[in-house]
């Protein structure tokens, strides 16, 4: 029997299974992943891929507390320093758009773009080297019993006394232990893609708000940008399809050139975007974390953010009960779990709802006060540093391995 089982081995399974096997602060727990589409490492010298993520600072420092900090930092990635972001009502560089530099707080940089694969891969590798074990097999059903969790998978059954659903957005645990989850949709596409573009973009990652949506360029270390555009559905479809050289003119449209004529590098992927909020993160010998749990609109980049903060919670709270001999899977242990994290989680997602509501698709007076509100933070370096902290992932109530 395993003290604890992770169904999922996206970025946040993997990272709550490398903590709980390396066990800072307690015992090491056995802990067994499941996972059955575990991508293969990039072979080096490979084209950067075009999925990447935003990581805070405090994911940083929860990925050197996982060990998977070493294999990640390297010329793939892109430490950025700037960010900038403005309404389409006015230029990009104008005062009226609100820059962020990580100068103002005294910090070397405001995070790192990293691709999706390479931070998954060494978060498993990093689980292994603890002396986890991944099973290639999927969740086909669950028992939940008084002392233990039964498992069924396409490789066999397992057991342990606490189960982790950290299988994304369409969690079978969360289904199978009768957890709810309430799902909306945004009614808009992200579609990504690596782009070429005539200006350098200064390690600074641009972000414009327009009345169709988000646009985001994100700084790669090779000199490109990795774009995310969020735009409404009316829209999308007729993005997927253009031409290259059509999509690259609407492109330049939406940037107001901020970075120069742009050309497409990569093929375009498009993302349904959906809110997605489970009242209950954990149960009896349960406990959901990342996406799972929460989807947020990837406008602020926090979605990974959340959710490697949910696993170092998570993992603080386990280490701490099995130090003290209590049992990983009783619920008292796992509801401190969902009181801290619950709160941390609807804060930011309110503040990332609002964002789109107001300054992306909002047109009334509150709308126009929040679209000027950029230029006033610009304005209030206090505010500005507050706001920058609040990126950096450095305020709120840190677990231990991000701090
Ligand atoms: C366009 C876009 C841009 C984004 N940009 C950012 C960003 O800049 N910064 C940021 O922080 N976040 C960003 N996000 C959000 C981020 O991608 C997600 O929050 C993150 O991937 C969630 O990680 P996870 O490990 O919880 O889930 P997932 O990445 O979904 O991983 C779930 C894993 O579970 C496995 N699985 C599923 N079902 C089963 C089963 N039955 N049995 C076993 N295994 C199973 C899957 O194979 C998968 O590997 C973005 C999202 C989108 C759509």
């Amino acid at each position: 029997m395993y003290d604890v089982l992770i169904v999922g081995g996206g970025p946040v399974g993997a990272c709550a299974g490398a903590l709980l096997a390396r066990g800072e602060g307690g015992r090491g727990l056995a802990v067994a992943l499941l996972e059955p589409r575990a991508p293969t490492p990039l072979p080096a010298g490979a084209a950067l891929e075009a999925r990447v993520v935003a990581l805070s600072r405090a994911s940083e420092r929860t990925l050197v507390s996982a060990g998977a900090w070493p294999s990640i930092l390297g010329p793939r990635v892109c430490a950025y320093e700037r960010m900038r972001i403005w309404h389409e009502s006015v230029s990009p560089a104008s005062d009226a758009a609100l820059v962020f530099d990580a100068a103002d707080v005294g910090e070397p940089n405001l995070g790192y773009i990293v691709e999706n694969r390479q931070l998954q891969t060494a978060l498993l590798a990093a689980f292994t080297q603890a002396g986890g074990h991944i099973e290639s097999a999927q969740l086909s059903g669950l028992r939940i019993a008084e002392d233990a969790v039964h498992v069924q998978t396409s490789r066999g059954a397992f057991s342990a006394r606490l189960i982790i659903g950290a299988d994304g957005a369409q969690s079978a645990v969360r289904e199978a232990a009768g957890l709810t989850a309430q799902i909306g949709s945004y009614r808009q596409t992200a579609i990504v893609a690596t782009v070429a573009t005539a200006r350098a973009h200064e390690l600074t990652a641009w972000q414009r708000f327009l009345k169709t949506g988000t646009l985001a360029f994100l700084p790669l270390a090779d000199g490109a940008s990795s774009i995310v555009w969020s735009a409404d559905d009316e829209l999308a479809p007729g993005l997927m399809a253009a031409s290259e050289a059509d999509f690259a003119a609407e492109l330049d449209r939406a940037s107001d050139l901020a970075l120069g004529a742009t050309r497409l590098v990569s093929a375009r992927q498009s993302f349904p975007l959906q809110r997605l909020h489970a009242p209950r993160y954990v149960a009896k010998r349960v406990a959901l974390v990342g996406d799972a749990a929460h989807v947020v609109h990837p406008l602020a980049g926090q979605g990974v953010n959340l959710g490697l903060l949910d696993a170092a919670a998570l993992a603080d709270l386990l280490l701490a009960a099995s130090g003290e001999g209590e049992d990983p899977g009783a619920l008292a242990v796992l509801r401190r779990y969902e009181r801290w994290r619950k709160s941390e989680v609807a804060l930011m997602s309110a503040a990332i709802d609002g964002f789109d509501r107001l300054l992306a698709h909002g047109t009334g007076p509150l709308a126009r006060l929040a679209q000027q509100g950029l230029s006033w933070v610009n304005g209030a370096p206090e505010l500005r540093r507050a706001f920058i902290r609040r990126a950096l992932g450095m305020s709120g109530e840190l677990p231990r391995a991000a701090r």
